[in-house]
């Protein structure tokens, strides 16, 4: 006799066909939702509790998803994607999470009218295309120099709880720190751009400092606690007796010997202090330990040193100043020095902090975020973030597109007048990808407090006059207008990864008809 056949346990739950697709294109929705409300400068703040009591209050679409405790399979799909466009551009969450989630409720109306979803999935890919090309003929003409850059900053950080004043200052720190790092090519490794932040000030005082900033305390109180025009010496070695490492044992038998013992290891510590006092270094940064004994001896040449400082921080001292990074004293010269123009520790509360001013050439910045409680000061870091990943975005490929909708109501115009050279259901598809994107002015309209229906009619009406449209907040006053009069861009390649990244992931989720949970 034979044994039935159980390919599934009992406990799993199956959903599949239609209601497979029905509950991940509502959960794409839910998600989408939660953070539509937070998209631009007049968006809300959410705040998120976690189970532990910590709360966090933010504006930021890649927080609020990152954050939210999700399960269902689809809607992580989404969380995904904003982790994917924060990774790849730094900015764009809200606008990509939404888009995905409008691209998903749009699918469901048509697979309700019996539209298949393969057609679905062509069809929003034909769609992309179009709405690709359709950034590109946005882009705006003219250098992207540090004006734009700023401008750029600016827009990102509308909104995001920094203050208008801050943000202005703001802007041009972030805009400032990209070119100061940007290489001949424009390529920027943000390693090299470090973020130290503080509470104590408002953020408005928020600073760049061009060297490096961190948390540490000179090795003995008696050293220098200021040096300016500073030989810079960046060691990843402990500076101690070399058998320091290892347990070394004496046979000592008369009081004799163990003065002599005892006198060749201070010898050994105080040649370490003289070694690098000869080479002319004035401050030390040893990412590795640095002994008391030698620590005196050092401060009694007027050297300044620290110790154990993390591998972060001496690759960006090593940034900052030029210095190579040595693995041992022996053979030590001038030409392995960094030169660093001030290296000051200050007594901020109860910890020192200590800056280090690079030269002109400084590789690596640190941007000093300052704010009056830890929630500004994350709101702040967050905001700089986004701004740094915009700035970034557009130095390095140099386009810039209209903001404020401009691009979205461009593509959606598009796609409607390429709808009907699509062919069959799929021209369906291509329509339901224009709605989608309408979503995005009509968003921000909304959130600005503006009938999103009217608004979406005045931005085609003006769109077919001049080609470009916004909904433009400036301080109190919302308009349809262009954008880049106002200052509101956005760089093209955030666009772009947007809608790449939400038409991948609702199409992603379309494909799947069949949902198998374990239990
Ligand atoms: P995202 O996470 O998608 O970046 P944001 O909340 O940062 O979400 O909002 C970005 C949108 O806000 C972009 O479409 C941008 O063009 C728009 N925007 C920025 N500043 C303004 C402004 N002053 N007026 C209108 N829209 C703006
Ligand atoms: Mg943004």
């Amino acid at each position: 006799m034979q044994q039935p056949l159980y390919v599934l346990s009992e406990s799993s739950q199956r959903t599949s066909g239609l209601d497979a697709r029905r509950s991940n294109a509502a959960a794409g929705r839910a998600v989408a939702s939660a953070v539509r409300t937070t998209l631009g400068p007049r968006g809300m703040d959410k705040m998120l509790v976690d189970t532990a009591g910590d709360v966090v209050v933010t504006n930021d679409g890649a927080t609020i998803l990152g954050e939210m405790d999700i399960e269902h399979p689809a809607a992580r799909m989404l969380v995904e994607v904003a982790e994917s466009q924060e990774s790849a551009v730094g900015d764009g969450t809200t606008t990509a999470a939404v888009l995905a989630g409008e691209l998903l409720a749009r699918a469901e109306d048509l697979l309700d009218d019996d539209v298949h979803a393969t057609a679905v999935v062509e069809g929003y890919h034909e769609a992309m295309r179009l709405a690709l090309d359709a950034v590109d003929g946005m882009v705006l003409d003219g250098a992207v120099d540090r004006d734009a850059l700023v401008r750029l900053a600016r827009s990102a950080m509308t909104g995001k709880g920094t203050g208008d004043l801050a943000t202005d200052a703001l802007a041009e720190i972030v805009a400032d720190a990209v070119l100061q790092v940007a290489d001949d090519d424009r390529r920027v490794d943000r390693d090299d751009i470090r973020v130290f932040a503080r509470t104590g000030a408002s953020a408005a005082a928020t600073e760049l400092v061009r060297g490096v900033v961190f948390e540490g305390e000179p090795a003995t109180d008696t050293m220098p606690r200021g040096v300016e025009d500073a030989a810079v010496a960046v060691l990843d070695t402990t500076l101690d007796v070399r058998s320091g490492e290892v347990d070394t044992e004496y046979t000592i038998t008369s009081a004799d010997q163990l003065d002599a013992a005892l006198s060749a290891e201070d010898a050994e510590r105080r040649a370490i202090a003289e070694t690098l006092a000869e080479a002319g270094v004035d401050v030390v940064f040893c990412s590795k330990k640095v002994s008391d004994p030698v620590a005196a001896y050092l401060a009694d040449a007027g050297v300044l040193a620290f110790s154990n400082v993390t591998a972060a921080e001496a690759r960006a001292v090593a940034r900052a100043t030029g210095a190579r990074r040595l693995g041992t004293l022996d053979g030590i010269e001038a030409d392995d020095l960094g030169a660093a123009a001030s290296v000051r520790v200050e007594r901020h509360g109860d910890d020192d902090v200590t800056f280090l001013e690079g030269t002109d050439d400084s590789r690596t910045v640190t941007l000093y975020v300052r704010g009056s409680t830890d929630h500004v000061v994350d709101e702040t870091e967050r905001a700089i973030d986004d701004a740094l990943g915009v700035v970034v975005a557009a130095h390095e490929d140099g386009e810039v597109v209209p903001g404020a909708g401009a691009v979205e109501v461009a593509v959606a115009d598009r796609l409607r007048s390429g709808a009907s050279a699509v062919t069959g259901r799929k021209s369906l598809a291509v329509e339901a990808f224009a709605d989608a994107v309408d979503a995005i002015p009509r968003t921000l309209a909304e959130n600005a407090g503006l009938d999103p229906i009217d608004a979406l009619v005045d931005l085609r009406a003006r769109h077919e006059r001049e080609g470009v449209a916004g909904v433009v907040i400036d301080g109190p006053s919302v308009d349809v207008a262009d954008p880049a009069d106002g200052d509101v861009v956005d760089p093209a390649a955030v666009k772009r990864e947007a809608l790449e990244s939400a038409t991948e992931a609702a199409t992603m989720i379309l494909r799947i008809d069949d949902v198998i949970a374990a239990n």
